[in-house]
């Protein structure tokens, strides 16, 4: 099967600035920034999205939060606070089916989102 586009960065096969990984997640820069830090958090697997998630990837979520925290940390964003989304599907406004969480920081968020 086609590996995702996200695949492809886990993989270095498409460059982007990574700033955390380790076997069963990445930690890179969106390369269209939302805010000052905006740094996407996906799991190798290749899960489509929040929709498609096993109860088998339960170990595999907790593991994604405490990265997320730890990222926020290393970004020197979790002081300030920072906003974690998930889209899914159409209407979530998904455009990579990979899962992947954004982390967003280092200015005041508005709420809600549009
Ligand atoms: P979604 O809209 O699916 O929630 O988020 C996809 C995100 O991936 C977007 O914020 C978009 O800017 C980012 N993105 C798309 N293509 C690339 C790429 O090739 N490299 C990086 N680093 N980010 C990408």
């Amino acid at each position: 099967m086609e590996k995702t586009l996200f695949e492809k960065i886990a993989d270095k096969e498409i460059p982007a600035e990574i700033v955390y990984e380790d076997d069963q997640c990445v930690a890179f820069r969106d390369v269209n920034p939302q805010a000052p830090t905006h740094v996407l958090v996906i799991p190798r697997e290749p899960i489509p999205s929040l929709e498609s998630l096993a109860e088998t990837n339960a170990p595999l979520l907790g593991h994604l939060w405490m990265v997320i925290r730890d990222v926020a940390r290393q970004e020197g964003i979790a002081q300030g606070g920072y906003r974690v989304v998930v889209n899914c599907g159409q209407d979530g406004g998904q455009t990579v089916d990979h899962l992947h969480f954004h982390v967003l920081g280092g200015r005041p968020l508005q709420w809600p989102p549009g």
